[in-house]
């Protein structure tokens, strides 16, 4: 090996913070830079998040910042080539200004919604989604559509906060932990870290998911289970704490409306819905008076709930004084649940009725009997002190196994009912909020509701995404038809509160509702694998008109890597790597926050950007105040903010509202915190600071946070929330049974759904949880295609990111498809054979391996690592493009519209997305699995062409990389 020589070893090593980007963690970082260069990457011991750890990925970042794969230029396509050839011309970003500035305003001043934007695993989507808002377009969404939105819209419609950034499990202080539906997650490095001590301190880990991957390794118990299912286990698991008494009856009747009254008169326009006195309760929320019913068992009679000396019903049926017929809902919930018994689970998911029972009674047990009893004094939302803070010390943790399903939303529902069941929301061991969480139920902002928000040259009237209350809130036309591209808040998807990204190239290509012009993509890989069926998405993504236009008239990607998505730009436009960039991790968006409170971070530059890449946030300032969009422009229409970190210094959610993008360090003179004038030092105070801001809530702030008084004064204070009164979880969902009752024809809302989607909204839109099989299991013949096939995260690889890291790619070059044993031993298959994997979608050629920790009736393989030919800077041969593969070959991101799954317009097929929120069912292919003829070549299909370098990515080995290939002294 050459020598390192003396004069580089006398250079001085510079060290300096930032927080990592190389999944969605944030943890935060040292880089250790030399002559300017990044030598190392270890992980912050100040940080709170991290808190000095790093993983793999993490310190892999080196070699994304000096990847092969970066784009340097701003690139147009050349006149002539076609979409997809990859065959581009390097560009001034003046010009790149230009062509985008043009464009932008001509379909600004004349119809705004031909402009859609949408960006993938940003965090930085209060941002962007402020860009759309000023632009005027409706046509705005990140990826969490086909991500987790059921994880976030199941369990904020139910308790107000969900998993990950905005909650998670205590392990501190948990005695039984069950992760069900996750694999590596988001929270990458303090799951970790918490679920070792919780191990060491004696805590029991179960793990129910149908591989055994990633944290499940170190499960005490890994229960296996079909894929889809997880609804029927989490009902069964529901009959049986209720079946068996092992609920916390004081949490339901105190802090859920378990015990409020539902009318059930069949021909009240409430029917359904909450009795509500109309008196004034004093909690100050002009939009929800808290004026429900109970059945007050001491004077048994209907009182107000919460009347002081008045304990609820929770089972039971009564009959008020104006003879309306009415039950709590509590009462609604056991009706339910009184057929979903852990025998018909059984034949559900796979899981034997006895492990069903005693799961449920462990639950039960540890939750009554091992409660948690802290010295904090509080006071709830009705005024009464408590001395103590109680815990039932059983926490869950779920993701995206649960939500990937387009049975998602009810499944995610009913996880979020047996943690209220248990008491365990927002408690010691048990579930914890994280700031800006818990929010109002649901929250307060709504999407628009009328076309009319849509004018030209003028922002939209309301926010982009928002959270519908009830039918009053859709995004619909007269007639009922969706405003958005992706028919987000449409009848199709009415609480799809993060978009369908998955929708919009199909829907663009097809003209459904309407034709846009310009699609601008951000960090998003769709012409591959952030894609179902990538083939189809290729082809409509280069595909041509009756006049020879195409279909997608422009499209501008934002990558700072030569992605397969790329190849498609019209306008390729080259980002920075977290390392050459401003960020912020905002309270307006998605914070670092912990349990005890407020958190937000940010990232500063260590190196200057590459070439001449650029911030993706810079570049949308800069069209902004070009485009002279308002809130980027001063009155007379002069540049308003320099750039970015200027922006994020001044920005103000209203003028003088004291509240911008950063918690930390407000005021003039950096003084104050979560409100306050901007401070021009912000990020200097940040950056002094470990890149970090902790606000420590008082301790009797910290738990409760539903129905704590001292908390919801502090955050409405802070604007964290605008009113200050309960949130109250809806172990029954009134939002729901509004939908349900306008698809009848009655109920409180004028709006009624088109004719051909009432059926399916008044099938889906229960308001209690029930268990139905995913769309595509309706859709499939499950003779032909018995097996369940899903993918999983790995530890070392954040979705597609890092599959061009020399380091990473080291540990999964490629992929396989891996089949239990017995179930390849009666294929005739063996471990190492090529074989087809078969949905009704299409087919992929791929690797066996054999593996006991997946149950028989699935099949999986790691997400993401196979790439096309070339894309990506890797050698057209490179495993990953010869024996890696995609699964999202067998998956279609449209299904038969079979079993009651009707469209507006008739369509013969629908989105295989859940028709509640619109999430992508990526979870619900059923396939088979057949040997490869020996005659086959030995690698995978479907093949592609390979894709050419682009201009400007950069060959030149830096000098610590031909240090290591061992060709060259280390200078
Ligand atoms: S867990 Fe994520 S954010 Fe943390 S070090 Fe690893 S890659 Fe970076």
């Amino acid at each position: 090996m050459p020598e390192v020589s003396a004069e580089v070893l006398e250079q001085p090593l510079e060290v300096k913070t930032t927080t990592c980007y190389m999944c969605a963690c944030r943890c935060g970082i040292r880089v250790h830079l030399r002559r300017g260069e990044v030598r190392y990457i270890d992980g912050n011991p100040h940080h709170p998040i991290n808190k000095g750890v790093i993983c793999a990925k993490g310190a892999a970042g080196i070699m994304k910042q000096y990847s092969p794969a970066r784009l340097t230029r701003p690139l147009r396509r050349k006149a002539g080539a076609e979409r997809g050839a990859a065959e581009f011309e390097p560009i001034s970003w003046e010009e790149a200004y230009g062509i985008m500035a043009e464009r932008l305003a001509k379909i600004r001043s004349t119809d705004p919604k031909k402009f859609a934007f949408f960006t993938g695993r940003d965090q930085m989507q209060a941002l962007t989604g402020l860009f759309a808002r000023q632009f005027g377009t409706p046509n705005y969404a990140a990826h969490g559509g086909f991500c987790s939105v059921n994880m976030a819209a199941g369990m904020i419609y139910t308790i107000g906060g969900s998993f990950w950034e905005f909650g998670g499990p205590d392990l501190a202080r948990a005695k039984l932990f069950v992760m069900i539906g996750t694999a590596e997650d988001h929270h990458s490095n303090p799951l970790k870290i918490a679920i070792s001590k919780f191990k060491r301190d004696g805590g029991r880990f179960i793990s129910i998911n149908p591989v055994r991957t990633g944290y499940s390794a170190i499960a005490d118990e890994w229960v296996p289970i079909r894929p889809g299912t997880d609804g029927a286990l989490l009902l069964a698991l529901t009959h049986e704490i209720i079946h068996t008494g092992l609920y916390d009856r004081a949490f339901l009747a105190r802090y859920t409306n378990a015990g409020y009254l539902i009318d059930l008169d069949p021909n009240s326009d409430r029917y359904g819905l909450t009795v509500q006195a109309a008196v004034d309760t004093g909690h100050g929320n002009p939009n929800h008076a808290h004026d429900e019913l109970w059945w007050d068992r001491i004077s048994n009679a209907s009182v107000v709930n919460h009347t002081p000396g008045a304990d609820p019903y929770l089972a039971g049926e009564f009959t008020l004084p104006n003879g309306a017929p009415v039950k709590p809902a509590f009462q609604l919930l056991m009706d339910r649940v009184k057929d979903y018994t852990p025998e018909w689970a059984e034949g559900i998911t796979g899981i034997p009725a006895a492990t069903i029972r005693r799961l449920a009674h462990e639950m039960g047990i540890t939750a009554r009997d091992e409660k948690i009893e802290l010295p904090i004094a509080w006071t709830d939302s009705w005024g009464v002190e408590h001395e103590t803070v109680t815990g039932n010390p059983v926490a869950f943790h779920a993701m995206r196994g649960l939500s990937a399903h387009s049975n998602g939303f009810h499944t995610i529902r009913a996880l979020a009912i047996l943690m209220s069941l248990l008491g365990t929301i927002d408690r010691p061991g048990g579930f914890r909020h994280k700031a800006p969480f818990p929010r109002a139920i649901p929250p307060i902002a709504k999407p628009p509701n009328s076309p009319d928000a849509v004018k030209p040259d003028t922002p939209l009237a309301g926010i982009v995404m928002g959270w519908p209350g009830g039918p009053e809130h859709l995004f619909v036309e007269d007639d009922g038809r969706p405003v958005r591209i992706d028919k987000a808040f449409s009848w199709e998807y009415p609480l799809a509160v993060h978009g369908l990204m998955h929708n919009v190239i199909t829907n663009a290509w097809r003209g459904d509702p309407y034709r846009i012009d310009t699609l601008m993509i951000f960090m998003a890989n769709m012409a591959w694998n952030s894609t179902m069926n990538p083939i189809e998405t290729r082809r409509m993504l280069n595909d041509r008109d009756e006049n020879g236009e195409y279909r997608i008239p422009f499209i501008i990607v934002s990558d700072a890597f030569q992605s397969e998505m790329t190849a498609f730009a019209d306008l390729v436009l080259p980002d920075t790597t977290y390392l050459e960039r401003h960020d912020v991790m905002s309270m307006l968006d998605r914070p670092i926050s912990e349990f005890s409170g407020p958190c937000d971070s940010v990232r500063i530059p260590v190196v200057p950007p590459k070439g001449e890449c650029k911030p993706f946030q810079d570049v949308l300032i800069e069209l902004g105040t070009r485009l002279r969009l308002p809130v980027f422009v001063n009155a007379d229409g002069s540049r308003k903010f320099r750039d970015y970190p200027d922006f994020i210094v001044n920005f103000e959610t209203e003028p003088g509202s004291g509240i911008g993008f950063l918690a930390g360090w407000r005021g003039r003179d950096g003084a104050k915190s979560m409100r306050g004038e901007p401070n021009p030092n912000q990020w200097e105070m940040y950056a002094k600071n470990n890149c970090v801001f902790q606000y420590e809530l008082p301790r009797s702030y910290q738990y409760m946070r539903n129905c704590n008084k001292g908390y919801h004064e502090w955050a409405s204070r802070t604007r964290l929330r605008r009113y200050s009164d309960p949130i109250v979880i809806q172990i029954y969902s009134e939002v729901l049974q509004k939908f349900r009752l306008a698809a009848q024809g009655r109920g409180p809302s004028k709006r009624r759904p088109p004719p051909a989607l009432a059926k399916r909204v008044e099938t889906y839109f229960d308001p209690l949880p029930f268990y139905h099989a995913p769309l595509e299991v309706h859709a499939t013949d499950s003779t032909r295609y018995p097996l369940a096939a899903i993918t999983q995260r790995p530890m070392a690889m954040y979705h597609s990111w890092d599959s061009q890291n020399a380091w990473l790619r080291q540990i999964h070059t490629h992929n396989y498809l891996f089949v239990n044993p017995r179930l390849a031993a009666e294929q005739g298959i063996a471990d190492g054979d090529w074989i087809w994997v078969e949905s009704m979608h299409g087919k992929v050629r791929c690797m066996c391996r054999y593996s006991e920790a997946v149950e028989p009736g699935t099949v999986w393989t790691w997400n993401a690592i196979g790439k096309a030919p070339g894309a990506w800077r890797l050698a057209p041969d490179a495993n990953e493009s010869r024996n890696g593969f995609l699964l999202n070959h067998v998956i279609s991101d449209e299904l038969p519209a079979t079993g009651g799954s009707s469209t507006a317009n008739g369509a013969q097929t629908i989105s295989n997305s859940d028709p509640i929120t619109g999430q992508a069912g990526w979870y619900d292919v059923r396939v088979r699995i057949y040997k490869a003829g020996a005659e086959e070549p030995q690698e995978t299909w479907p093949r592609f062409e390979p894709m050419p370098s682009l201009p400007g990515v950069s060959t030149a080995r830096r000098l610590w990389q031909a240090f290591v290939a061992g060709t060259g002294e280390w200078k």
